[in-house]
């Protein structure tokens, strides 16, 4: 059995998606920027694509801004918006995706913003009195804190996290490339400024995302060129990308409620038989606690081993695919900033399990069964 238990990382192209992609990979080519007919045909498609992205998060479609992927998205929102409103300061935490992290701290390298990072407890929950106590000093602040970690899974609370910054009239950011197409977003809702979506992790391609930008914020191009996407991103338009993009968080919202019940499952099956298993398991963060936790996201903490280390590559021979923390940071082998913020014990293993539509209750008890295997065999040898 080959189970592929990596979701958070990306996700397998829906067929639908790809039907909807392939008449422009194939016949629609016109550059859209072009005036003629086919250029039109394709301009179409994006604006249509626009349109339905921005009537499922409740948003105008002036509003979606197509971009490469989340990185970008969160580039963009952090880097562009700094200048135009003179803001001096930033607040972020140590648990956000590189994407975030990397862009503050860069920012903050180049003298454009005081960085301060919100304190957090030893299961990764973000301390709240903590925002008041920041923004009471530093009004007008760019706040930039995620909707799901990406690691761990814990959900943060948008709601209360915007209404803190809109009594200080701080701009809020909020990564959610981890909850876009597996919660509904409603920005007439969610008192957020900037929010992200990435098409790859909602069973779309990859290479493309959007930034939701509210209206009436001012933020300065991230790519300078030509006049696409409002003059806010030059370049020819990833137009099979964005139209995948549209259907794949289209399915996504129309078959939401089947997909929540069913990875929910799952995911309540790998905690029980993980407990039941293997001896001394536990969950990072708030993994394993229902309503704060992403449900494609189970983190599992394992009891130290001196065999830890190779419990990816031995889980990958028996064909199973997990990553041990965020596989953004697997490649450079500089280990989980995450973990680390949490304090987790370096000496136990952990593997994130990420759960698609497309998982089976046999492929959770098969990714269990190995994963025991290899425990007893340490357990024997050690
Ligand atoms: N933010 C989070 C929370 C993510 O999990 C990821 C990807 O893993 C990104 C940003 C980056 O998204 P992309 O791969 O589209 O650049």
């Amino acid at each position: 059995m080959n189970v592929y238990f990596d979701n958070a990382a990306t996700t397998q192209l829906d067929p639908e998606v790809l039907d909807a992609m392939l008449p422009l990979l194939q016949t629609h080519y016109g550059n859209p920027s072009s005036i003629h007919g086919p250029g039109r045909q394709v301009r179409a498609a994006i604006e249509n694509a626009r349109k339905t992205v921005a009537h499922l998060i409740n948003a105008a479609p002036a509003e979606i801004v197509f971009t490469s992927g989340g990185t970008e998205a969160d580039n963009y929102a952090a880097c562009g918006t700094v200048r135009p409103l003179g803001l001096r300061h930033g607040i972020t935490s140590k648990l956000e995706h590189h994407a975030v992290l990397h862009t503050m701290q860069a920012l903050e390298k180049s003298g454009q913003l005081q960085l301060s990072y919100l304190r957090h407890d030893e299961r990764g929950r973000l301390d709240l009195a903590h925002l008041e106590e920041l923004l009471a000093t530093n009004p007008r602040t760019f706040v930039s804190l995620m909707h799901a970690n990406n690691e761990i899974g814990n959900l943060n609370d948008l709601t209360a996290i915007g209404e803190i910054c809109a009594r200080h009239q701080a701009v809020f950011h909020t990564d959610t490339v981890q909850t876009m197409g597996h919660y509904k977003h409603d920005v007439q809702q969610l008192p957020v400024d900037f929010l992200v979506g990435s098409a790859h992790k909602f069973h779309g391609p990859k290479g493309i995302g959007f930034l939701y930008r509210r209206a009436g914020q001012t933020v300065d191009a991230l790519i300078q060129g030509g006049s696409q996407e409002r003059n806010q991103r030059a370049g020819t338009e990833n137009v099979y990308g964005i139209v995948g993009l549209a259907k794949a968080l289209e399915i996504a919202y129309r078959d939401m409620a089947d997909h929540q019940r069913h990875i929910q499952g799952l995911k309540d099956r790998f905690i029980a038989k993980l407990q039941a298993e293997i001896e001394g398991v536990e969950f990072n963060g708030t993994s394993a606690e229902g309503d704060q936790s992403l449900y494609t996201v189970l983190s599992v903490s394992l009891p130290p081993s001196a065999f830890n280390e190779m419990l990816l590559f031995n889980l990958d021979i028996s064909h199973v695919a997990v990553s041990g923390g965020s596989a953004c940071t697997s490649g450079a082998n500089a280990g989980s900033h995450v973990l680390s913020a949490l304090g987790c014990d370096p000496a136990r293993g952990t593997i994130r399990f990420s759960m698609s539509k497309y998982n089976t209750a046999e492929e959770v008890d098969y990714a269990v069964a190995q994963l025991a295997k290899i425990y007893q065999k340490r357990r024997v040898l050690s």
